[in-house]
């Protein structure tokens, strides 16, 4: 009986309790702030979507403002123009697996696979090879660290629900925000358990922020460009 219950106990401890642990505990690998001066990280999860992050660009380069963009790698592979773009721009660009899937769901090695493809497809469209990686919803399992040992993984400091159009917090945008902090918005409400039209809401409120913040937006570090 002692055994069957260890065993339902396993796949417990390889996501849940392994996101818990790592999310309280090792902080050392994980970047959810930076201790810089007059500067707010944006960072966008789930896109590119062609219709809201072409919208999001646009409304970046109005304000002189960088953001990292965490992409999904067949996504990036469906729209590799907005990746190039977003490169061109000055933005910097991370890893949301290549399927946006939990790493509870997921083995060792196809962990690995979803981090290597979506890095590969990054490199193939702008020839950088990014360290950025963000886990969907911030889910860890037990390998995750060994898996991305090369990587920065980047969490947040600020979240605002705002893949909902109702209930969401974006309106904490119009408060002052601290110096270093990584804001995490999504380009992209068609992910399961987001509303579609979502991102309308982001860009609508993020406006005011870029042009009323006192600090600059600058993207993260975490990208090797290729030497020439
Ligand atoms: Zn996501």
């Amino acid at each position: 009986m002692k055994k069957w219950l260890s065993l339902a106990m396993l796949p417990l401890m390889y996501g849940p309790s392994a996101t818990l642990y790592m999310r309280r505990k090792t902080s050392h690998r994980i970047t959810r702030k930076l201790h810089t001066t007059q500067t707010l990280y944006l960072t966008f999860d789930d896109g590119p979507h062609p219709y809201y992050t072409t919208k999001l660009l646009d409304l970046l380069k109005r304000y002189n403002a960088k953001a990292t963009f965490f992409v999904v790698g067949t996504l990036a592979k469906k729209y590799p123009s907005i990746i190039e773009r977003m490169h061109n721009e000055g933005h910097a660009i991370g890893i949301h697996h290549y399927t946006h899937q939990s790493a509870w769901l997921l083995t060792p090695h196809q962990l690995a696979e979803q981090i290597e493809r979506t890095r590969q497809t990054i490199h193939e469209i702008t020839g950088v090879h990014t360290h950025l990686y963000r886990p969907p919803w911030g889910h860890f399992n037990m390998a995750t660290l060994a898996v991305a040992k090369h990587d920065d993984i980047v969490l947040w400091s600020h979240i605002f629900k705002d893949w909902k159009v109702q209930g969401n917090h974006l309106h904490l945008l119009k408060h002052p925000i601290a110096d270093g902090s990584i804001l995490l918005l999504h380009d992209n409400g068609d992910t399961k358990g987001a509303d579609s039209s979502a991102p309308r809401c982001m860009l609508q409120a993020l406006e005011p922020l870029l042009a009323t913040a006192t600090q600059q937006f600058l993207a993260l570090p975490g990208e090797d460009h290729e030497c020439y």
